[in-house]
């Protein structure tokens, strides 16, 4: 939930400055009331939102690609990515992919390195009590005489 609500806010922050940014242009380029048949500074102006347009496709992109790659518990960067598996040893290894590991242990998110049909949704593993284990062996530890 959080992360989802994490991704909502970037894209609710983006698309403001996005809104910002096209008011300023309009400001700028007020509507034509003398009916011409081409207003002066259409041209501009198109090449403006032209460039609006593109700047805001990139910017959701860029939130999402950033997101991919963020704990789906904590929303800390992925990190100590590992390549696992190999094309000569498909059946035994699997096929290539890239492990990613939270560094609080959270869980693990695996990307594969070859996107054949395209874009493959990532495989995010928790972990899960991994830390309450290793607490456990070590209140038993100190517990023992
Ligand atoms: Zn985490």
């Amino acid at each position: 939930m959080r992360y989802w609500a994490y991704l909502a806010g970037k894209i609710f922050f983006c698309a403001a400055f996005m809104y910002g940014l096209l008011c300023l242009l309009d400001h700028f380029f007020p509507a034509d009331n003398h009916h011409h048949i081409i207003p002066p500074g259409i041209l501009l102006y198109m090449l403006l939102m032209g460039l609006w347009f593109l700047a805001s496709s990139g910017l959701l992109f860029v939130c999402i690609w950033a997101q991919r790659c963020r704990c789906r518990v904590c929303l800390r960067r992925l990190r100590m990515p590992v390549e696992t598996g190999s094309w000569g040893g498909m059946l035994l290894l699997g096929r290539p992919r890239i492990e990613y590991i939270c560094p609080y242990g959270h869980g693990t998110l695996k990307l594969a390195e070859l996107q054949i049909s395209g874009l493959e949704n990532p495989e995010w593993n928790p972990n899960g009590e991994i830390w309450e284990e290793l607490c456990a062996s070590a209140h038993d530890a100190d517990e023992r005489p």
